[in-house]
């Protein structure tokens, strides 16, 4: 028999547990963790393969942005004095497009030059005009400007970035946008961290492959899917493990090659104080626990060490504790082991919208879905909020972070984070 209740004092399951820290905050348990983070090395990938990749080095602009003086405007160029007095005629000189070649001739005072956006300056002229305020007579060699011209429709060299300047930083998450801002700055490849491989095992006898015929005392394996998911949204490369029996022996052996094979293991399930729970029972004997247990909820189980020395986390069985330690637990962990990179966690202020269960001790983690429609976000309740309801995080899109002894009566504001 498992024993839910709160345990008032460090149990004495094994020297290596005693020793340990236990039922400790959660920043508390990810500073321990991050005491021992992955080592990742770095390697340079080109830019169609780095989407959403982490930048292991700083990476400084090779150019300008812009590299020269340019039009922001189809329109025509002068000199902005000529254009005071509208409506005002200049003779026309010469056209200009992005990508000729050709310097284009010096303007001179009653000139105007076409010029298409993108395409450089003139050299002295000051000031551009929209071609929709500007008329053309019929046979081309001369247009009316009937407004002032606008100076700040040239775009002036380095007003972007200058040559030199870091625009991004290490541990830099390359979205869509910051991929174009590598190709601006004139990077074709880029300095990324190696994505880790990450085992994911399940442990537990009554765990059967989705799919497969259910015997009375079986459950589909899930946590093992949903983890990988969630490993591979941070960036890192799942490797999955066929679950594994409740057994000193095959848990020993998965464990092992999963070491030798992964820079990081999760394993879920079996980390517990029941008799079953052989994942704390083989880390408290044959691996280094770092910490146990945690005081959040759902979720408290979890274990963190070495299996000999690849970093391990143990989570919790129950389908939405383990999704949800990974959330809070493992993320912030792989976070800090690439310089900060990765999905950002977002955190607003919530207004409850039903009343929540609360912890004297932990902190709470409800599944919510957050409406932000309104004049502030109010915060749903998912469901019945059980750590085996998988569906009450199908559904949510945030979690509350109602600190201990914190009111979650309908109508209360609480912290939260979004999915
Ligand atoms: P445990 O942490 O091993 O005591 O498991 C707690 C609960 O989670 C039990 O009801 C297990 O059947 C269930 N459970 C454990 N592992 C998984 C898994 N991989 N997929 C779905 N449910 C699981
Ligand atoms: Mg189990």
């Amino acid at each position: 028999m498992k024993d839910h209740r709160e345990p008032q004092t460090t149990p004495t399951l094994g020297e290596n547990v005693s020793e340990a820290p236990y039922f400790i905050d959660l920043e508390t348990a990810i500073k321990i963790a991050c005491k021992t983070p992955l080592k990742l090395e770095s390697e340079t990938v080109p830019l169609d393969d780095a989407h959403m990749r982490v930048l292991s080095e700083d990476l400084a602009s090779k150019v300008d942005d812009p590299p020269f003086d340019n039009s922001a405007m189809d329109g025509f160029a002068f000199i902005h004095e000529d254009s005071l007095d509208p409506p005002q005629t200049l003779t026309i000189v010469q056209t200009v497009q992005a990508g000729d070649a050709n310097v284009a001739t010096p303007i001179s005072n009653t000139e105007a030059t076409r010029i298409m956006t993108g395409a450089p300056m003139p050299p002295g002229a000051t000031s551009i005009l929209p071609i929709e305020r500007c008329e053309i007579n019929e046979d081309g060699t001369e247009v009316k400007l009937f407004e002032k011209g606008r100076p700040h429709f040239i775009r002036k060299q380095g007003e972007n970035l200058t040559r030199d300047q870091v625009a991004l930083g290490k541990g830099a998450t390359l979205t869509p946008a910051k991929i174009g801002l590598c190709a601006t700055m004139g990077w074709a490849k880029v300095p990324v961290f190696k994505r880790a491989k990450v085992a994911i095992i399940s442990t537990g006898d009554e765990l059967k492959f989705p799919g497969e015929e259910l015997e009375p005392h079986q459950i589909y394996e899930s946590n093992s899917f949903g983890l990988a998911g969630l490993v591979e949204w941070m960036g890192h490369e799942a490797v999955r493990y066929p679950a594994v029996a409740d057994s000193m022996e095959s848990l020993r052996h998965t464990l092992n090659k999963a070491g030798e094979a992964c820079d990081l293991i999760l394993t879920s399930g079996g980390v517990s104080m029941g008799e079953w729970d052989y994942v704390r029972k083989i880390m408290e004997e044959e691996g280094d626990v770092h910490f146990w247990r945690v005081k959040i909820r759902p979720g408290s189980p979890p274990l963190f060490g070495t299996w000999n020395t690849t970093p391990i986390f143990g989570l919790p069985g129950n389908p939405a504790s383990s999704h949800v330690v990974f959330r809070m637990l493992v993320a912030p962990y792989l976070r800090a082991s690439s310089a900060g990179g990765g999905p950002k966690e977002t955190r607003l202020r919530v207004k409850l919208a039903d009343p929540l269960k609360g912890d004297e001790k932990c902190l709470a983690l409800r599944r919510i879905h957050i409406v932000t429609t309104g004049e502030f976000p109010l915060a749903y309740s998912t469901g019945p909020q059980g750590s085996g309801n998988l569906n009450s995080v199908a559904k949510a899109d945030g979690l509350t972070l109602l600190h201990p002894g914190q009111s979650s009566n309908k109508g209360d504001w609480c912290d939260a984070i979004f999915l």
